[in-house]
C-alpha cells in the first residue's frame, strides 16, 4: 500500500457497504484511498429481487460488476474476509493482509474463528 495515502477499507458490498464506500469516495480528498472488499464479483440490488421474480425486472438491471466502481475512484478487492483485527485495523482477505487507517464493516456474517465482521469498528 502507498504509505503516503490514508486508506479506508470498507468490508461488504451490500447496500450498506456500497453506500458507505460511495459516499466516502465523494467526500474524501484524493489523498485517501477507499477500498471496497467483497467475495462476489457482482453487486446485487436485493430489494429488487421480488420484481425479478414476477418478471418486472431483468437480472442485468439489478446487478452490476464491482469492477465498474473503479471508474468512480473506488478500489475493489475481491476475496474472502477471513479475519478482522479491529484494534490493529488489519484485515486478512484471501490470505493477503490489508492495513487500514479506517475500517468500515458491513460484511455482517461470521468471519474466521473468533472474529465477527459485524463487531469490527475502526477509526483513528
Ligand atoms: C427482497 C428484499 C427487499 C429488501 N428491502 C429492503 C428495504 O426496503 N429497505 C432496506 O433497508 N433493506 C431492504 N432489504 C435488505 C437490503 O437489501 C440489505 O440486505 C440490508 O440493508 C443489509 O445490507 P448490508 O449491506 O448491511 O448487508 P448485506 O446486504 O448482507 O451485504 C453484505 C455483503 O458482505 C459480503 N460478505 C459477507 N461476508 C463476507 C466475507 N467473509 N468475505 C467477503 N465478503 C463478505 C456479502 O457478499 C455481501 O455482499 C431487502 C432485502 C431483500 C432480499
Amino acid at each position: 500500500m502507498d504509505a503516503a495515502k490514508t486508506v479506508v477499507v470498507v468490508l461488504g458490498d451490500g447496500v450498506g457497504g456500497l453506500v458507505a464506500a460511495s459516499a466516502l469516495r465523494r467526500r474524501l480528498p484524493c489523498t485517501h484511498r477507499v477500498v471496497l472488499v467483497d467475495r462476489k464479483r457482482e453487486h446485487l440490488y436485493a430489494p429488487s429481487l421480488p420484481w425479478l421474480m414476477v418478471g418486472l425486472r431483468k437480472a442485468v438491471s439489478i446487478q452490476q460488476p464491482l469492477a465498474r466502481l473503479q471508474r468512480k475512484g473506488l478500489q475493489v478487492r475481491l476475496g474472502e474476509v477471513e479475519k478482522i483485527d479491529p484494534e490493529a485495523r488489519r484485515v486478512a482477505v484471501s490470505g493477503e493482509i490489508l492495513d487500514a487507517d479506517y475500517l468500515v464493516c458491513r460484511a455482517r456474517r461470521r468471519v474466521g474463528r473468533g472474529s465477527r465482521a459485524g463487531s469490527a469498528r475502526g477509526g483513528a
